[in-house]
């Protein structure tokens, strides 16, 4: 049988290309190697503007609404930016990518759990593909796999470099402790080179995590997280045992394509996760959104030319992605900087809110912080003396 569309891999990315392929009416077929619900590690913030373009309401496996974050420096000058309106919801993602395969699964796509795709190999008119159970025939091939994705090994130089490197703990958590974290997240600068540790509440337990670039952390990534646990008194008496690592493919800006053929990427098998704060579930719903647009108007006129979804992709997400790495470099390369800036004017971040809420483009709130920069440069390097003498003195 040739299906019209394989799609490698069920996380927000897979099931959202597998539903909206499959409302469309095409031939859809879609694997994951993992039975859902499934565990992934991750903060599980789901920002708003994942809420505007989804189809459909997801907020029934929400675990928490967030209001804002409250900002620390190695788990000291705690800054609160708490917003009246919401900014994000918290999701397990065992619920919440379940969900999600269950729309693609109603929507018409068929769904095989548990079948890992093994490779694929391109013929001039179809791709076979080649999982753990047998060999399929497709018109296309989405590669939906993650961070470790089969498929974009085939299409995109992967530079592990390039990645951040994470350990996420989920830990039971219940009753007054939790209560008085609930609606906000906490992010803490500095511990960690180029990248940040977090705790973020949702249901019944907290996402204690840190994350940093691989060529920064350089293989320290667990010493990191233990001292960020240690320095943290939200988290004094928890059992940190039960924690994962796991890579995140961060945009960097190649501008390399990510089609080739018939075979093209989406979500994190195309790098498209934030590299400043690390939002990875909008750019993998949103890269699906796009990518199935183009797969169904190419496959209807019979046509096969996906450099458009590269376009697109360039046209929409790159120009958010490469204010985020700008961003990204500023930050991580000055955290003390940065911090002072937080601290001598923290609204600047009800203007990232805006970012996240859809409502503010990227580049706009990094030429905000720019222009604060340089319109008090004199009262911010006074600050950062001090803060860097203070840190010294500890
Ligand atoms: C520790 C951590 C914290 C994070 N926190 C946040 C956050 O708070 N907010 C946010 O927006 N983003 C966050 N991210 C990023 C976010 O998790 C990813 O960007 C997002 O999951 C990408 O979705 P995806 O569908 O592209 O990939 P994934 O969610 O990774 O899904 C890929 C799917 O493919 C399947 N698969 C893999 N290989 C194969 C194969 N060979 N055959 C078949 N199936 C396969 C996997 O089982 C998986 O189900 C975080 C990431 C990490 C690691």
């Amino acid at each position: 049988m040739l299906y019209d569309v394989i799609v490698s891999g069920l996380g927000p990315a897979g099931a959202t290309a597998a539903y909206e392929l499959a409302s469309k009416g095409l031939n859809v077929l879609a694997f994951d190697k993992e039975n859902f619900p499934r565990y992934k590690p991750c903060g599980g913030c789901v920002s708003l503007k994942v809420e505007k373009i989804l189809p459909f309401d997801f907020k029934s496996v929400a675990e928490d609404t967030t209001y804002g974050v409250v900002f620390t420096y190695r788990s000291k000058r705690p800054i609160p930016v708490i917003s009246r309106k919401p900014v994000g919801y918290n999701v397990n993602r065992d619920r919440f990518d379940n969900l999600l395969k269950e729309k693609a699964k109603q929507a018409g796509a068929a769904v095989r759990e548990g079948e890992r795709v093994k490779g694929i190999e391109e013929c001039d008119d179809y791709v076979h593909v080649k999982t753990s159970e047998g060999i399929y025939k497709t018109r296309i091939l989405i590669g939906a796999d993650g961070a470790g994705s089969i498929v974009s090994r085939e299409i995109l130089e992967f530079n592990p470099k390039m990645c951040a490197v994470a350990i996420e703990a989920e830990i039971p958590f219940e009753g007054e402790r939790l209560a008085a974290l609930k609606g906000r997240l906490l992010i803490d600068f500095g511990c960690i080179p180029h990248g940040y540790g977090w705790v973020f509440p949702k249901g019944k337990n907290l996402s204690v995590g840190i994350a940093g670039i691989s060529d920064k952390v350089k293989g320290r990534v667990k010493e990191y997280f233990g001292d960020f646990v240690k320095r943290e008194k939200s988290l004094s008496g928890l059992n940190m045992n039960d924690m994962h690592g796991w890579t995140i493919p961060y945009f960097h800006d190649t501008g390399q394509r990510i089609t080739k053929a018939r075979v093209l990427a989406v979500g994190d098998a195309a790098h498209l996760v934030d590299p400043f704060l690390g939002e990875g579930i909008y750019y993998a719903i949103r890269s699906a959104q796009l990518a199935a647009k183009i797969v169904s108007e190419e496959i209807k006129n019979n046509e096969f030319d996906l450099n458009r979804y590269d376009e697109l992709v360039r046209a929409e997400l790159y120009p958010e992605l490469r204010a985020a790495a700008k961003l990204g470099r500023l930050v991580y390369s000055f955290p003390g900087l940065w911090y002072n800036i937080l601290e001598s004017e923290p609204s600047l971040m009800e203007s990232y809110y805006d970012v996240i809420r859809g409502e503010k483009k990227y580049e706009g709130f990094y030429k905000d912080i720019i222009s604060r920069i340089k319109t008090r440069p004199w009262k911010l390097a006074i600050r950062w003396i001090k803060g860097f003498f203070r840190s010294k003195g500890r």
